[in-house]
């Protein structure tokens, strides 16, 4: 059982008001609060051992050298990865993705080859392709949804052909909630011979994820979301894989030599880490995951499953409630819609009433289009929300839908 109320203590921000109202943060989709103890790392980093990494003798530098590489340690041993030279730092999900879609297409795609995403994907995990397609002539191939947000397995399997060469999709959607089967896809992908990017930005800080077990290709995560710093995030990817594919950005830290004849490349990880990383927010994070790891992810996604169900229960007794995204395995996000009242005045009077949620497309418009709406209202849950507090968005609908 984990102790909310001790938890809710390690969050500053949770104290705070707004409109003169407790604040009651349900956009956690978008970003998580963090804890004290991973804010006044930072602090203490940029107080007492701040100094660029991998390049000085000099004390500093060596132990900021051992945060950072211990920080990528952490992450490894987080989602269990083989080995810490598989864990390549990046800006966050976003950056993952892209680094992968340039490094990958560059050294594998042609025209003519497909690739397959689906309907409920981020804009991360389409336009980066989109972009791909416009370089080299590669075909998206995007896997339908059935009423309740879940993924049709048939026509994914039937989209395999030899010209497949990549599936990149998302763990769980930020929109539906949906926790997509991915361990099955990249089996079936791999009976194909092709690998797999998953989207980790919304399943890493609600689930237990170890991408050995998944067998993942590729594996993208965002630090912000797991209450971590803004700016941090890891493209995992299987060391046989990361070998084959060509740097994707140019720069410090990536080389072996430089001459103007010839530059040869650093190894891994760092042949993907061109320029100074953020060593900073790479030892925030650190702390961050050590900080779940020390209440447990397990016992983390347990609770926000029993608050997610309680919140789907409660929700679907106000009238003209529509909630988009029922799967059987579903993750800590709520999307809805009340009658005819529009998100955007439904997210901005809730908001009157110190509650936070979001808005809108939520950067998946063709998820939209599928599912033939402009946008929702969306509830996300992380690790410090309280019964108490859907209650209170409970209430706050039911005041909104009177107005109307
Ligand atoms: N994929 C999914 C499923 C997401 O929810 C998000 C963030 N909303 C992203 C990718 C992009 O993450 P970031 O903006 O941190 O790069």
């Amino acid at each position: 059982m984990i102790n909310i109320e001790s938890i809710r203590q390690d969050f500053p921000i949770l104290q705070r008001e707004v409109y003169g109202k407790p604040l009651i943060y349900f956009d956690n989709g978008a970003t998580t609060q963090k804890p004290r103890c991973m804010v006044e790392s930072i602090t203490e980093q940029y107080y007492s051992v701040n100094a660029n990494v991998h390049r000085g003798v000099h004390f500093l530098s060596q132990q900021a050298t051992e945060l950072h590489e211990g920080s990528r340690k952490t992450v490894q041993q987080f989602i269990n990865a083989r080995s810490t030279n598989e864990i390549i730092f990046t800006r966050g999900t976003t950056e993952s993705i892209n680094l992968l879609a340039f490094s990958f297409g560059e050294e594998f795609c042609s025209e003519g080859d497909e690739i397959i995403i689906s309907t409920m994907e981020h804009h991360s995990n389409i336009v980066p392709w989109q972009m791909l397609a416009a370089r080299k002539g590669i075909t998206i191939k995007v896997i339908p949804i059935n009423e309740k947000g879940e993924l049709l397995m048939d026509e994914y399997k039937s989209f395999f052909s030899e010209r497949t060469k990549l599936v990149s999709i998302a763990h769980v959607s930020n929109v539906l909630g949906t926790v997509n089967p991915v361990k099955e896809m990249i089996a079936f992908a791999h009976g194909h011979g092709v690998p797999v990017l998953v989207d980790g930005a919304q399943s890493v800080p609600h689930m237990k994820v170890d991408v050995q077990d998944l067998d993942a290709d590729f594996y993208a995560l965002s630090g912000h979301k797991i209450y971590g710093p803004t700016g941090v995030g890891v493209l995992y990817g299987k060391e046989e894989w990361l070998d084959k594919l060509p740097p994707y950005q140019g720069g410090g830290e990536m080389i072996q030599t430089v001459s103007f004849e010839k530059t040869t490349f650093n190894e891994l990880p760092y042949k993907f880490e061109a320029g100074t990383p953020d060593y900073i927010g790479t030892t925030a994070l650190a702390v961050s995951l050590d900080y779940i790891s020390k209440i447990g992810i397990e016992e983390i996604a347990a609770y926000e499953h029993e608050l997610t169900t309680y919140a789907m229960n409660r929700l679907k007794t106000i009238e003209g409630m529509r909630i988009f995204g029922e799967a059987d395995q579903k993750g800590s996000v709520i999307s809805f819609l009340v009658g005819d009242i529009h998100h955007f005045d439904m997210g901005t009077l809730l908001d009157r009433l110190g509650i936070a949620v979001r808005t809108g497309h939520h950067c998946a418009q063709p998820l939209m289009q599928a599912l033939g709406i402009e946008g929702t209202v969306r509830a996300s849950f992380g690790l410090y929300n309280t019964k108490e507090e859907v209650d209170a968005l409970v209430a706050g609908i039911e005041r909104v839908r009177k107005m109307f």
